[in-house]
């Protein structure tokens, strides 16, 4: 097996190594720094958890130690799709390079330019950056790229989905063409494989094994079910993920909960917190510091259960995450890969559960063809509440009459959406259906509310 000390690392970056307690290289890291610290471009297939993070910031650190950097020239570039995995490789070189004196600047939106301008008229040796966000600095003239001697591209596959291609293209033009290039994606589609064709020039190809077949320390499981109304299927799946939640128990030391929609993540994340769990909510349409601070307590273990969407989520990385729920199954197979890979991480055991309500059985089917194995169905841990006669009204739980009312609010919100607008109308005018009908009995004149006058004779009407 490679040793870290086979690598030819700079000593001090073997230091940091050493201390971060790090005893080997990944399959990623052994076959991407020997090339990497040639000076020859590199094409890693990796996901995140694979170490893939190390295997370009180690021979970078090592490469970049020879060498001053120059006023608003980086020496380096690192192209990330999202803040949070940017900040994170920030965070990964101030671990390796601690014992190695290097500049860095971090270019993302959410923080000023003033103090990143400042950073970079100084001359920085590593520049991370959303390429959005670089290309702003490019254009406000404060920035010159000529002097990138390595350039990285992270989670190529990731800034694909998110129509960053045409900028990294730009970015890449913007560089020197005797570059190196260190270039990471966990897929190869054919857009990808068009850009590596056309930027890299006779990579070291190395690919490690995809995540969801070698992570066989992630328990994985389905819970197929079916709401017993349209108009109350988020309430009762949410129900459905409190229950599974509760059924791991201690087990669950902290765990991810991701949905399709940002709206869901809100939804749901508000309510676990009603229910007394210790959860709070990620996704792009949050400002900075609430994502930041959400994400430092969740990594320091002060917050148990994090709620997010798939950018959001995108290279966090927590190395203990016990557990993943997935409340809805993604639209994008490669995106249960992706999910499913924040738990199991480094050879540690994980769970990860997933609800499919019918509409998303297609998606499920797409995932296990993926995966390539069928998935263990798990019995819904809620049962169907038997029917009964209406009897005189028990006395109920707390969390029941939470329950139910959280279902009546879907319910109501349900049928208005469904309402026709002259619906709408009467139902706020006060009035009540179609002709002002409470109910469905036809009423014949004025029903039962007979005007007593008219119960008299017409003798009797005169003489009174
Ligand atoms: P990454 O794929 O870069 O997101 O890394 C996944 C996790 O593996 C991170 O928590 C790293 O700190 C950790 N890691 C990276 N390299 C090693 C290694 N050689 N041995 C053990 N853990 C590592």
């Amino acid at each position: 097996m490679t040793k870290f000390t086979d690598l030819n690392l700079n000593p001090k970056v073997l230091k940091a190594i050493e201390e971060a307690g790090y005893e080997n290289p990944t399959p990623i890291q052994a076959g991407a720094i020997p090339p990497a610290l040639e000076g020859r471009d590199v094409l890693g297939i990796a996901q995140t958890g694979t170490g893939k993070t190390a295997s370009f910031t180690l021979p970078m650190i090592t490469l970049l130690a020879r060498g001053r950097a120059r006023a608003r020239m980086p020496r380096s570039l690192v192209l990330c799709p999202t803040r949070e995995l940017a900040a994170q490789v920030a965070e990964n070189f101030d671990t390796y390079a601690k014992h190695v004196k290097l500049t860095k600047a971090l270019l993302i939106g959410g923080v000023s330019f003033k103090e990143q301008d400042a950073l970079i008229d100084k001359g920085v040796d590593v520049l991370i950056a959303t390429p959005g966000r670089l290309l702003d600095h490019f254009e406000r003239g404060k920035l010159l790229l000529t002097g990138v001697q390595i350039m990285v591209v992270d989670e190529a596959d990731r800034m694909l989905d998110m129509g960053f291609i045409p900028d990294i293209e730009r970015i890449f033009s913007l560089t020197p063409f005797t570059r190196q290039t260190l270039f990471f994606s966990a897929t190869m589609a054919p857009e990808i494989e068009r850009i590596t064709n056309t930027f890299l020039s006779g990579p070291a190809r190395i690919e490690v094994a995809r995540q969801a077949t070698a992570s066989e320390t992630i328990e994985q499981a389905v819970v197929q079910f079916k709401a017993s109304r349209r108009d109350r299927e988020g309430s009762e799946k949410r129900k459905v993920l409190r229950a599974l939640i509760d059924a791991e128990g201690d087990k669950l030391t902290n765990g991810i909960i991701f949905c399709n929609r940002k709206t869901d993540v809100d939804i749901c994340a508000k309510s676990l917190k009603k229910y007394g769990y210790d959860a709070a909510a990620i996704h792009g349409d949050l400002d900075q510091s609430q994502r930041t601070k959400t994400l430092d307590a969740f990594r320091e273990g002060s917050l148990r259960i994090l709620v997010a969407s798939d950018v959001a989520a995108r290279g966090l990385d927590v190395p203990s995450v016990s557990h993943v729920f997935n409340f809805d199954v993604p639209g994008h197979a490669e995106d249960y890969v992706h999910r499913i890979g924040r738990t199991g991480r480094a050879g540690r055991e994980g769970k990860a559960i997933t609800i499919c309500i019918p509409r998303d059985d297609k998606a499920l089917a797409a995932v296990e063809g993926l995966i390539q194995k069928e998935i263990p169905r798990l019995e819904n841990p809620v049962k169907p509440e038997p029917k009964k006669e209406k009897p005189a009204r028990p006395a109920k739980s707390e969390k029941a009459d939470a329950d139910t009312r959280e279902s009546r609010k879907d319910e109501g919100r349900e049928r208005r959406r469904d309402e026709k607008p002259a619906q709408k109308q009467e139902r706020s005018s006060g009035r009540g259906g179609k002709h002002g009908k409470r109910d469905d009995k036809a009423v014949v004149g004025m029903g039962d509310h007979l005007p007593s006058f008219i119960a008299l004779s017409f003798a009797e009407r005169r003489a009174s």
